[in-house]
């Protein structure tokens, strides 16, 4: 309700202004929404822009900052958001887009939900979590994949949407502990006459540490869209096992890592993770306790199942979301025993 205003103000122009400014969003909004907005504190840094939580009205947001440099990647996004209506308990909620000028450089905003927990990349490096939060925590970010994954038939209906920047650092933790997913900068969607040659994006986007081998020596069906639904997998794998590795189990924690650590260095090149991942076939390591650790066989085996060499081989979202399902409800059963 608090964001009603908000959506009401975005509503208005679009209502009202059908002509659009040459950078895609009318002129009205200048004046309806960036000056409602204080922007308090930096919470991000990206290559072309900046993440900062605001005020609106009593509210705190986010905004995300792109430089002009970048407009592509903020009409992406904003375009992401708008055309598919995308609303779902694990995907960032969007409220609005907005061009304006600070400083007399144009800025372009992405005005989103702000979780003042960051992202599960800075959350996992201060906090283990318990068994029950893992299992939570990976089966709120597939059910946010299932959602975006799966084309949805009716009104509002939604094509399906590969995301093609799984990775930590574009998981938000929400205050319950569950998660969303962020960054839709290089989603990509399934409509009618799709095809990838035509999309004129680039087919190597993401972040090479998180990208899988079809993708490292362009092998990747790029004529079939599931594909890069089985690209998405094999990251969302990377990203459940730095979860996992970060579970209490017998009152012990691994440090924080991320996927390769010990194999590739800092921003690592095409050439290193090509070795890695497609000639090496190294996946990242999991240590024997863990493995020895009957609870943890379930998610271990499902998180080999997403990272496999050949992506037809991969779970789908679905899949292990109801995998996950079950985990969740086992966690449930065993509270109630102890509690009875
Ligand atoms: P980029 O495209 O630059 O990677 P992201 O949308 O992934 O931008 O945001 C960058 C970082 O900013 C995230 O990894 C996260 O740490 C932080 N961030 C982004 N959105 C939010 C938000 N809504 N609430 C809190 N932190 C956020
Ligand atoms: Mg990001
Ligand atoms: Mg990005």
């Amino acid at each position: 309700q608090q964001y009603q205003r908000l959506f009401n103000d975005y509503k208005l122009y679009l209502d009202t202004v059908s002509s659009g400014t040459s950078s895609g969003l009318p002129l009205l909004v200048q004046r309806t929404l960036a000056n409602q907005i204080t922007l308090l504190e930096r919470i991000g840094r990206g290559r072309y822009g900046e993440v900062w939580m605001g005020k609106f009205y009593n509210e705190h947001i986010a905004v995300k900052v792109y430089s002009s440099k970048d407009e592509i990647g903020w009409r992406r996004e904003t375009e992401m958001y708008n055309s598919y209506q995308i609303r779902h308990d694990n995907i960032l909620t969007y409220y609005a887009s907005d061009v304006c000028s600070r400083q007399s450089f144009t800025q372009l905003w992405l005005v989103v939900q702000y979780h003042k927990e960051g992202s599960l990349y800075n959350f996992l490096q201060s906090n283990p979590v318990t068994y029950r939060q893992m299992v939570i925590m990976c089966h709120s970010i597939a059910a946010g994949l299932v959602y975006l994954h799966q084309d949805i038939v009716g009104c509002p209906g939604k094509p399906a949407i590969v995301h093609r920047d799984m990775k930590s650092k574009n998981v938000l933790v929400k205050d319950d502990l569950t998660c969303c997913i962020c960054d839709l900068e290089h989603a990509m969607a399934y409509t009618i006459n799709w095809d990838f040659r035509e999309e004129g994006v680039n087919v190597k986007v993401g972040t090479k540490r998180y990208m899988p081998p079809e993708l490292l020596d362009l092998t990747i069906r790029t004529t079939s869209f599931s594909s890069f639904k089985a690209a998405d997998m094999y990251s969302f794998g990377l990203v459940m096992w730095e979860i996992v590795m970060r579970c209490i189990i017998s009152g012990m924690v691994e440090e924080y890592n991320v996927p390769y650590w010990s194999i590739v260095p800092s921003d690592p090149s095409y050439e290193e993770m090509h070795q890695t991942v497609v000639i090496d076939k190294i996946r990242p390591m999991i240590p024997t306790r863990l493995l020895d650790t009957s609870s943890l066989n379930g998610i271990l085996t499902m998180i080999q199942e997403c990272w496999r060499q050949n992506p037809l081989a991969r779970l789908t979202a679905l899949n292990v979301k109801k995998k996950l399902q079950k985990m969740v409800q086992s966690t449930e059963k065993e509270n109630d025993n102890s509690t009875t």
